[in-house]
């Protein structure tokens, strides 16, 4: 009799590759991912930042509780620093500078706790930061220091190659087709061979609600939802240095991304699932924001592309077992904070995979498991 495997992972993503990492050998694992690749879809195509202030009072506390990690990883993890200081200016034109100042003093009077202060700027020292700025544009600025780059592909790597050290088996290339439910456990069909394993994670980030349905399990109402980005080669400036920086609204934002500037214009249109491209009103519309507020000549785009952002109604990330299919585990619409959320959201997903407590630095912030459960969506 083949293997039964006490839990399967669909999904390579970093949600797959994360609850891999804090399962810590206790189980036998098996992770599928259809693509040959780890992190061929969202998990690829993010913005890769890791920031502090400007979320959900959910997400905030997922983002705290996954600080740690992210600054000081387990010896052995990386080679490299995971996250690299990027610092964020947020900016405004004429029509929102008074909005501007309103979002600073908030922000002021409510930062996270251990946060750097934010910064009111003029004008001139806006473009200190960011000298192709357009002043006709920019009236109101302020500088968040909470604010880095992730090392995506270390955090995901890191985190794959410590499970698969524990005795994780990573099969890529092996997409689920099909499952039955046989003596107690699910025999799992893949574009390879059978799988058997007591739980299944549904890790399948946009695809999620489609692979429940494969369990016989019925959708959630999680929903992809496409995001663009743009690059762009600005050779007369030393990007290295600049911070990313953000309409006040999150109308557009522009960050430096491998010697270039990547524009996104933040935009979140509600699509199946699917291997996403950019639409070409998408990448005018990221061309136009750069031009409007810089003194760019946004000519020629060197390279675009969109991902999937996931949500679930409430936009909460989806932790739990299924209250309907047995041997069902969510782990599923983890929105625009996935990235950056991962350890707080993996390590939520293990403890309750391995029927534990939750860590305390988890409970520490206030988090509780029965804030993510599936039952919030199941009927
Ligand atoms: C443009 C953009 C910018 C973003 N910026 C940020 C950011 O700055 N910071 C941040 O934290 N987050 C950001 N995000 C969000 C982040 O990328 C996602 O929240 C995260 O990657 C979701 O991870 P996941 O593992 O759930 O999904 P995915 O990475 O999509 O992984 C799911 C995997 O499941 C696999 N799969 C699906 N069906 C099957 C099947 N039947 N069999 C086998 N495998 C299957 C897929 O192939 C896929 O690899 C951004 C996203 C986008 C698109």
């Amino acid at each position: 009799m083949a293997e039964i495997f006490d839990i399967a992972i669909v999904g390579g993503g970093i949600a797959g590759a994360s609850v891999a990492h804090f399962l810590n050998g206790k189980r036998s694992v098996v992770l599928l991912e259809q693509e040959s690749a780890l992190g061929f879809h969202s998990t690829g195509r993010s913005a890769a930042e890791f920031t502090r202030r400007f979320h959900s009072d959910i997400t905030g506390r997922l983002t705290a509780a996954s600080a740690s990690f992210m600054m000081a990883p387990p010896v052995g993890f990386t080679e490299v620093d995971l996250l690299r200081p990027r610092g964020n200016l947020l900016i405004a034109d004429a029509d929102k500078a008074g909005h501007l100042k309103d979002v600073y003093e908030h922000e002021r009077a409510s930062s996270p706790e251990g946060a750097s202060p934010v910064e009111l700027l003029d004008v001139d020292a806006a473009l200190e930061k960011v000298p192709f700025l357009d002043p006709d544009w920019v009236k109101a600025a302020f500088h968040d220091p909470d604010c880095w780059d992730i090392e995506v592909e270390n955090l995901l790597q890191g985190y794959a190659r410590s499970a698969k050290a524990d005795g994780a088996e990573f099969r890529q290339d092996s997409r689920l087709l099909n499952a039955r439910r046989e003596g107690g456990h699910w025999v799992l069909e893949t574009s390879q061979d059978e799988v058997r394993a007591r739980t299944v994670v549904n890790a399948a980030g946009g695809w999620a609600d489609v692979v429940a349905q494969v369990f016989g399990s019925a959708p959630l109402g999680i929903v992809p939802h496409r995001r663009t980005a743009i690059s762009v080669k600005v050779p007369d400036y030393d990007l290295g240095r600049m911070p990313e920086v953000n309409e006040i609204d999150e109308v557009f934002y522009f960050k430096p991304d491998a010697g270039q500037l990547m524009i996104s214009p933040a935009d979140e249109t509600p699509v199946e699932p699917h291997d996403a491209w950019p639409e070409e009103i998408d990448i005018a519309y990221a061309a136009h924001y750069l031009s409007e507020c810089t003194i760019l000549d946004v000519t020629h785009v060197a390279h675009s592309w969109a991902g999937l952002r996931t949500f679930a109604p409430d936009r909460l990330p989806v932790i739990g077992p299924s209250a309907t299919t047995q041997g069902l585990f969510w782990l599923a619409g983890l929105g625009g904070y996935g990235i950056q959320t991962s350890p707080a959201v993996g390590k939520i997903a293990a403890a309750l995979l391995l029927s534990a407590e939750l860590p305390e630095g988890i409970c520490a912030t206030g988090l509780r498991a029965e804030l993510f459960s599936p039952s919030r969506f199941e009927g």
